[in-house]
């Protein structure tokens, strides 16, 4: 296994007061070492857009984390800056929603992600000539719909005959607060992930990733995932558009529940390619991920989910 990391000494000094004397008890030193992982990285939350995004060139305030975002300016920049930000952070591979946009540019850096809002017969064509390898991000809750509505039964069966993954979208669905002013149909409870229970079980070939991990609802997530040990995770928007705290716990629950090796990462970046980087960051600097596990997020999981081959995972560890 080749890691190359760089580690990050970081030395906290604790000084312990004490009433009667503090010559008896001395500072206390701990020393906190946080490895950052440089390998390969596997995103598996990118955007490409066929047309002109409502954010692009406009500014972004997250209220959460008081963060202030740059929408990217044209279509053909965003697609510069989001090559730029792989070519930076060593990312091998990412599943690309509207894929076939970038697809010619790095054939074989870029997954092709088709979502449902083509036809099933169009998707069967796409996966004929190569160009669906994913289907996602599946994200019907933005026209209100769960899960189990009546007109996804047809995908999932897509996805499970065609042993295609499916990327399917859970909360959190659009900004804070989204519902007043962008995204009038979405509702928090449509992003409970026990609802997909049933999809799941019923198909129990097809392979899927839950977008964003469904924040906030951990146990939910948890039980998904004990149940279904083939079910996988991204950290899509989460990464980043969360307070680190928040995000950090939600990603030591899943972990100290045991499912280090199905969590995957992914920026989803949207039109702000600068938030890929803080993805990266923000798993970088979980205390309580050891670098092996770091590197199953970043890779090894992703690596496995795709069925990459044994050469494919050799070159991308010797780059
Ligand atoms: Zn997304």
């Amino acid at each position: 296994m080749k890691t190359s990391a760089i580690v990050i000494l970081s030395i906290s000094i604790l000084i312990t007061s004490c009433i009667n004397s503090t010559k008896d008890k001395p500072a206390l030193i701990t020393e906190h070492i946080i490895e950052h992982y440089k390998g390969p990285i596997i995103d598996m939350h990118i955007h490409a857009y066929s047309s002109v995004n409502p954010m692009f060139g406009l500014e972004y305030k997250n209220p959460l984390t008081g963060k202030v975002y740059y929408g990217s300016e044209s279509i053909q920049k965003h697609q510069e800056q989001t090559f730029e930000k792989f070519r930076q952070y060593n990312i091998v591979k990412a599943m690309v929603s509207n894929g076939a946009l970038w697809h010619q540019s790095d054939s074989t850096l870029v997954i092709i992600g088709e979502n449902n809002n083509n036809s099933i017969e169009n998707l069967k064509q796409k996966h004929e000539n190569g160009k669906l390898q994913i289907l996602g991000e599946v994200a019907p809750n933005y026209q209100g719909l769960l899960p189990t509505d009546e007109s996804l039964v047809k995908y999932f069966d897509l996805a499970n005959d065609l042993s295609v993954p499916i990327a399917y979208h859970m909360y959190p669905g659009g900004p804070p607060g989204g519902a007043y002013f962008a995204y009038p149909k979405t509702r928090a409870f449509q992003g409970k992930p026990l609802q997909l229970e049933e999809i799941i079980f019923s198909r129990p070939k097809m392979k899927i990733y839950i977008m964003h991990a469904a924040w906030p609802y951990l146990e939910d997530m948890k039980a998904l995932m004990y149940a279904h040990p083939q079910v996988y995770v991204d950290l899509g928007v989460i990464c980043w558009g969360l307070p680190k705290k928040e995000f950090h716990n939600f990603l030591r629950g899943l972990v100290e529940a045991g499912f280090g090796d199905r969590i995957m990462f992914g920026s989803d970046q949207m039109v702000w390619v600068n938030t890929i980087g803080e993805g990266i960051e923000a798993v970088n600097s979980a205390d309580f991920l050891t670098i092996e596990q770091k590197e199953n997020i970043f890779y090894n999981n992703a690596a496995r989910f795709l069925e990459l081959t044994e050469e494919e995972i050799k070159k991308h560890k010797s780059l």
